[in-house]
């Protein structure tokens, strides 16, 4: 059989948005495969029913280890434990920091083989095949596991979370040892950098600024658009303005920040880099401001505006606080 575990991150009684896409996405592989996709969740105290709820996004078996969550060692050690007392031929992770960690860690333990950034996975002849790109998303490389067990780590958004119908999962609890080194370090404190209101990666609209804002209070721009958007709506920022200390690096997109998918970014003041572009090509709807007509971000906007962002975005934001009160 080749069962699939999948790793699923919970905070504060829910379960991460790029878990429960991994665990839809392990138990689609899983079926194609003749398996089944089962969850892995660490915590103090998982509630039972946070577990058994993995079902209805197809993880036959939820197993919930007790330990230190938020680490990767603890996870590396349970995920070891429950792979080597159980039937799996692969590990899938949804992406993340904390997924590449585990990942990497877990794959070092095992002597398997890693793949990390994947953007796609397929079954074929009874094997799961890893897609990857590479060389700045301009090529793909397909990955293939000799290791007995395969490790596939989802870049951020990847795998779409579907809810499949089926009834929870069996809950079942795994018992596994803290290596020592799990044993070295302690989570202090856990919480969003910049306050629970903003998550750039949920976000379903981003207004993303860049050196083209001028200077720090720039931000102020695509902070009032954002805030006419209001619901789900934060502000992103290029590398270029969080280096400079224009904006919190947590809301960097891009190759070395985050990969986001919006209905909505909008790329004001920002060129459009490749390592840029990487982190928000997926988006559903973009549209840049940009002063230059031969900005390469145009060469990727759904709508490109060739103008002044300073008088731009003030206009933007009273349309559509019109639009919202009319
Ligand atoms: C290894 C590596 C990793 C990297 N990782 C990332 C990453 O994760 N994310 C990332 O973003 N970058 C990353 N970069 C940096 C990237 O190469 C670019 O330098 C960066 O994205 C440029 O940021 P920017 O668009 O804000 O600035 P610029 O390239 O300087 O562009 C500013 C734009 O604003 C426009 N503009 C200026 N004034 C106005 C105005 N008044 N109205 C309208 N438009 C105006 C200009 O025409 C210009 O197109 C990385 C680079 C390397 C080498």
């Amino acid at each position: 059989m080749a069962n699939i575990l999948v790793y699923a991150l919970h905070y504060d009684g829910a379960i991460n948005k790029n878990s429960l896409g991994a665990v839809s996405e392990g138990a689609k592989l899983a079926a194609e495969l003749g398996g089944e996709a089962h969850a892995l969740l660490l915590g103090e105290g998982v509630p039972q029913d946070l577990a058994a709820s993995l079902g209805s996004y197809g993880a036959k078996k939820a197993l919930v280890a007790e330990g230190p969550d938020g680490l990767a060692q603890p996870l590396v050690d349970a995920m070891a434990a429950a792979i080597s007392g159980g039937d799996y031929k692969y590990a899938l992770f949804g992406g993340g920091l904390l997924g590449f960690e585990i990942g990497a860690g877990l794959a070092a333990r095992l002597g398997a083989g890693v793949a990390m950034e994947v953007t796609n996975v397929r079954a074929e002849g009874g094997e799961l095949i890893a897609e990857r790109p590479i060389l700045g998303d301009s090529s793909i490389s397909e990955i293939k596991y000799r290791s007995p067990v395969g490790i596939i780590i989802g870049r951020l958004n990847a795998f779409e979370a579907k809810e499949s119908g089926d009834g929870p999962a069996v809950v079942e609890q795994l018992s596994y040892e803290l290596s020592p080194q799990a044993q070295q370090s302690t989570i202090l404190v856990r919480g969003e950098q910049r306050g629970a209101d903003v998550d750039i990666e949920g976000a379903d609209v981003l207004i993303a600024g860049g050196r083209g804002l001028g200077k720090p209070e720039g931000f102020k721009l695509a902070e009032d658009l954002a805030a006419a958007f209001g619901g789900n709506s934060a502000v992103a920022a290029t590398r270029a303005v969080v280096d400079a200390g224009w904006y919190p690096y947590a809301a960097q997109i891009g190759q070395t920040g985050k990969t986001v998918a919006p209905k909505l970014y909008l790329a004001a003041g920002i060129s459009g880099a490749i390592q840029h572009k990487v982190g928000m090509q997926s988006s559903e709807n973009i549209v840049a401001i940009n002063k230059d007509a031969n900005a390469p971000i145009f060469e990727f906007s759904d709508l490109g505006i060739v103008g002044d962002l300073n008088k731009i975005l003030p206009k933007l934001t009273e349309a559509v606080k019109a639009k919202k009160e009319s």
